[in-house]
């Protein structure tokens, strides 16, 4: 299953003298998915995601993209693949368009392309009202707005991108984050590897998780089941009336419920399954005739303590 997937690092070791930052790391990352990898400072994400992209060697270990091996081949496991690793030093110079051209340029895509990609480019990074200003007179959100764009160009199949929201402000953050949002619906055909230290951020974009500390892998899985890890999730029911002890045994009583504790107009519900079960969960709520008036998946709640737990146990 694993073997053919877009991304493989096997093995992967980075001493930096007698430290190893990367310790003996294998993730396999699945075709099409939106993977975000997690850590703490430090954990090493930055030296992996430094070595796939070649502007660093492993100890040991290898890294295949697209089947080729990246120590091998650079050039080729390179190919399809954009990236923003380093924080990424343009010719403040330039505008968006004349980077874009100068990038399309460089990786040796033909002059065709190059402009009629640069226009789609512009639109998905939001950049076309600023395609002709200098990217000296830019904000950090900006530039990495256009950062994102030149990993785009010659449509890429594999993006890595290192902590994408980093050092931004809450506009920027956002902005980009919805860049990377849409990123899926350009193509049916595209994997995406993303670290990022913000939880509620990967929950947010990403299918798939991988979590690491001390350049060890803790978990890596779909988003739903480390949120959930023992299949039960938290709820939050939120009711104009507190619920009376009759209510709270109904909805106790409902399949999947595993318990049903309020506190004022909050209920916390703990429900097993997955979105069938709470789907169904749902429906029967509004057809109770409590007064609900919001129910809330606490997933970004759920992410954050299995992450603690996880980062906690590998100290
Ligand atoms: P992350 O991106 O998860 O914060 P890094 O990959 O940047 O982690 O760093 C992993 C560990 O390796 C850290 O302890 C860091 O101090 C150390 N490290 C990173 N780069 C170097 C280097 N060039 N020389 C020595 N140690 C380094
Ligand atoms: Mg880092």
């Amino acid at each position: 299953m694993s073997h053919g997937n877009p991304i493989e690092i096997t093995d992967l070791r980075k001493d930096y003298g007698s430290f190893t930052a990367v310790d003996d790391l294998s993730l396999s990352v699945e075709k099409n998915s939106f993977t975000g990898l997690l850590g703490p400072n430090g954990a090493g994400k930055s030296t992996t995601l430094k070595i796939m992209c070649n502007l660093m060697r492993a100890t040991s270990g290898s890294v295949r993209l697209n089947g080729i091996d990246v120590a091998d081949d650079p050039k080729g496991a390179l190919q399809d693949v954009g990236t923003v690793v380093e924080t990424p030093e343009f010719y403040l110079y330039l505008t968006p368009r004349e980077t874009f051209r100068y990038v399309g340029e460089l990786i040796g895509m033909r002059r065709e392309a190059i402009s009629s990609q640069t226009d789609e480019i512009l639109e998905k990074v939001k950049m076309k009202e600023w395609e002709d200003r200098k990217l000296g007179t830019f904000s950090k959100g900006m530039r990495q707005r256009v950062a994102l764009g030149q990993a785009l160009m010659d449509d890429p199949k594999i993006i890595i991108l290192d902590e994408p929201t980093s050092g931004l402000d809450p506009r920027g953050m956002a902005e980009v984050r919805e860049i990377l949002k849409n990123l899926r619906s350009y193509s049916d055909d595209l994997t995406v590897l993303m670290s990022s230290h913000i939880l509620h951020e990967v929950g947010d974009l990403c299918d798939r998780v991988a979590i690491m500390d001390h350049g060890r892998l803790l978990v890596h899985d779909d988003i739903g089941i480390v949120n959930a890890p023992d299949g039960v999730r938290n709820i939050t029911l939120t009711t104009l009336e507190p619920l009376s002890q009759e209510e709270l045994d109904m909805i106790s009583g409902l399949p999947d419920v595993v318990s049903a504790k309020n506190n004022g107009n909050e209920t916390a519900v703990c429900l097993r399954g997955g979105p069938p079960e709470q789907n169904r969960f749902f429906e029967q709520v509004v057809g109770l005739d409590i007064g609900a008036y919001s129910l809330a998946d606490d997933a970004g709640d759920a992410l954050e303590s299995t992450y603690l737990r996880l980062v906690k146990e590998s100290r």
